[in-house]
Formats: C-alpha cells, structure tokens, sequence
C-alpha cells in the first residue's frame, strides 16, 4: 500500500529516508524549518564518512560503521572522497588505550589498516600509527544530489509546530499523513530516552601544504581531518569542542547563539595547544579561517555509543543517531516496523519438507 509519510527535518536521516521510501513506492514530504538540506548538524561536522576506529570502547557503533562505510559508497558513490593520508595515532600517556589493544580491537573488528613502521615525522609523542581507509562525506554535493532527488517533496522554511496523532493517520501542520517521521535528532521532540544537547565548536583551518588526515585516540585528544576542499581542514578537541551539556534543545540553541569573538579567541587557543602536543608544527603549517558551532544530541551515561536507534510512538517514528553511516539501518528499522503492522495474519502451513529431501541410499 503506497502509504503517505511525512519527514520533519532534512538533515542526513531525513532526505535518506525520504529518497529511500519514496524509491519504494511510498509519498512523502519533507518539513524542514530552514531555506536549504542539511543545514544544522548535517552539515556542520567532522565529515567523516566512518570506517570504526573512532569507536574502541564500543563494538556495536564500530560494527555499524564498518558495515554503513560499505554501504554508503555503494549507495551514494559520488558523495564522499578518499584522503590521500588518513593516520589514526595513540598518544604516548594521554590515550585511554595502548597502542597494541587497540591495534588488536580493530583487527579483531575485520577493519583494515595498515600498521605505521616510521609515524609521519610530523607528530611528536605517539606510541604508534595506522593508515586508514576512512573517507570524506561531500557534503556541498549531498545538498545537490537531495534537493534534485526529492525536489517538490523537499519544503523549506516549514517549521513543524504540534503532531496530532488521531486513529488511523497523523496530523503535521494541519496535513493528515499515514505515519510521521520525526527527524530532527531529538530537537521537534525529546526522544524517549535520556539524553542531553550539547552545543560544539568545531574551527575550520586553511593547511599551507598537503597534510594527512591526523586523529588523536583513545579518550580527550585532538583531530584534524580534512573537508571537501582539500586545503580546508576541521579542527576538534573531545576537551574543548562541547560548550556545555543542556537537557532541552532551546538550551542549547541559546547557548550556541551566545557565542562571541572572545570565546572563539579562547577555544582557538585552547584547541592549537591541544592538537601542538602531538603535531607541534600545528601552528606553522595552518592558518585559522573560523568557525563552525552545531549542537549533538547524546544519550547520558553511554558515552561513546554513537548507535542509531528507531522509536515508535504510535503512528509516530523519531529517530536517534550518532553518525552518518548508520542511515541505512534507519530506514530498514523504519520499513520492519511499518510491515510488522500492516502484514496479514501469519499464513498457517504444515511442515513438508520431508517432501524435499533427495533419497540417496546411505548406511
Ligand atoms: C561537532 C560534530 C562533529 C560530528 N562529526 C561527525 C563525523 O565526522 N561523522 C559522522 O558520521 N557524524 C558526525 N557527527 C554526527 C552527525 O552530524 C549527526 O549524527 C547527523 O548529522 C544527524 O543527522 P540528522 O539528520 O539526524 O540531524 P540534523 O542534521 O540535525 O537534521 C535535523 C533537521 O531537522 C530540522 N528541524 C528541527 N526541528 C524542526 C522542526 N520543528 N520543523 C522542521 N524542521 C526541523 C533542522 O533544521 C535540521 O535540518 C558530528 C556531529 C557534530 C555536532
């Protein structure tokens, strides 16, 4: 049955979907309050199309990635790039990890790498290196490739205010629809589990020559990982990115709204020293350009689950993820659900499959 479904929010999750389902058969309709695709924390991220090195202390997000990564160059080959140099580094006495379990959790995860036998002379006080495969999300492209895709189902500067469940349909914005997807990370709608918004701060850098993607792990270190513009890179810190932990999103807009030059000026001093430990040329080889705020929404207590999870509310489905590559178990979830409600009566069959077994003469 071509179900009519509307998305509120074209961030990843939303246009994904969006595209997915209507390739399906299904309408749908697109809210999103802003004048253009993946315009709050979509487009402004690391934009890493993740493999699973970022995530040793917790199998179940590594395991996504590794199997999203594969997944979304299948499906959406033009909207990432590879890097040139991708070094995921331990830290000697700053990483939550040595170098050897972590080395081992990859493998034992079936992530390839190649192990460093001579660290990039560029980084200082490292007990060892990987060479990885991990990507670069497009996301200039991704706006493109959405807005041609779904065009007219995409409606800009709609705001969704109240959804009004009835028995059999949904309200958005005074339209009735056979189900609504809430996808907005958590900002429409607090998702039903426990979770905080966290405002960041990531600082866009120009390189003065080449230089390899370099992310710091395990714990409270530093990246710099490149964008689609080869010689622009992002600047993180897991110390000095997040500008505060809120428990409702208006919170953390306002705070994200408050930011000014004199905090900018601390945190670009905060994150040069920070990154300066193990690239201590970090100064010499960039130069600052600005800066980029966005705000994540994070489960409490489970730290380092970046997993995606789908939730049911009636006609109702909100969804919550940690990362980009997890788009395709949203939708799969998405679809499991809408089946699981609309299948008929399951078919009573007796078994016979005596009837296909080849008789050969044994023993
Ligand atoms: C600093 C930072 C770094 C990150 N780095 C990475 C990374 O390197 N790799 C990675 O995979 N992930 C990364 N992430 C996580 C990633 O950005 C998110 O998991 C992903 O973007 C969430 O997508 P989304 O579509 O759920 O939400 P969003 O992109 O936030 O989209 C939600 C949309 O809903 C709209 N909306 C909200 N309320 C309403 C309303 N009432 N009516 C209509 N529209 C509404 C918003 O305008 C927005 O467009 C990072 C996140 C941050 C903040």
């Amino acid at each position: 049955m071509p179900f009519n479904i509307a998305i509120v929010g074209a961030g990843w999750y939303g246009c994904h979907l969006a595209s997915s389902l209507a390739s399906l058969g299904f309408r749908v309709t697109v809210f999103e309050r802003n004048a253009r695709p993946l315009h709050e924390a979509s487009g402004n991220n690391q934009f890493r199309l993740h493999l699973g090195f970022h995530y040793a202390r917790h199998h179940g997000t590594r395991l996504q990635s590794r199997d999203g990564f594969l997944r979304f160059i299948e499906r959406y080959p033009s909207l990432s790039a590879e890097i040139d140099e991708n070094i995921y580094a331990v830290p000697e006495g700053t990483s939550l990890i040595d170098f050897k379990t972590y080395k081992l959790i990859m493998v034992s995860s079936g992530i390839d790498f190649v192990e460093m036998t001579a660290p990039d002379p560029r980084l200082a006080a490292i007990e060892g290196a990987l060479l990885t495969k991990e990507r670069v999300l497009l996301i200039d492209r991704a706006r493109s490739y959405f807005a041609n895709r779904l065009g007219s189902a995409l409606r800009f500067n709609c705001p969704v205010g109240n959804i009004v469940q009835g028995d059999r349909h949904v309200e958005v914005n005074g339209e009735s629809f056979d189900y609504v997807i809430d996808a907005t990370w958590g900002h429409h709608h607090r998702p039903p589990i426990d979770v905080y918004y966290e405002p960041t701060m990531l600082l866009y850098y120009e390189a003065k020559a080449p230089h390899p993607a370099v992310t710091m792990v395990d714990g409270p270190l530093a990246s710099v990982y490149p964008t689609e513009d080869k010689d622009v890179f992002t600047l993180s810190s897991v110390v000095h990115t997040p500008l505060g932990r809120f428990s409702s999103s208006a919170e953390a807009v306002a705070c994200r709204n408050a930011v000014n030059s004199e905090l900018v000026d601390r945190k670009i001093r905060a994150m040069e020293d920070h990154i300066s430990e193990n690239l201590p040329a970090f100064r010499d080889n960039f130069r600052y350009i600005g800066v980029q705020l966005a705000i994540k929404t994070k489960p409490v207590g489970n730290f380092d689950d970046r997993s995606c999870s789908v939730f049911q509310d009636g006609r109702i489905f909100s969804i919550m993820s940690g990362k980009i590559d997890t788009i395709f178990f949203a939708t799969e979830r998405v679809l499991a659900l809408i089946e699981s409600e609309n299948s008929l009566a399951p078919i009573e069959v007796a078994p016979k499959i005596r009837e296909d077994i080849i008789l050969v003469p044994g023993k």
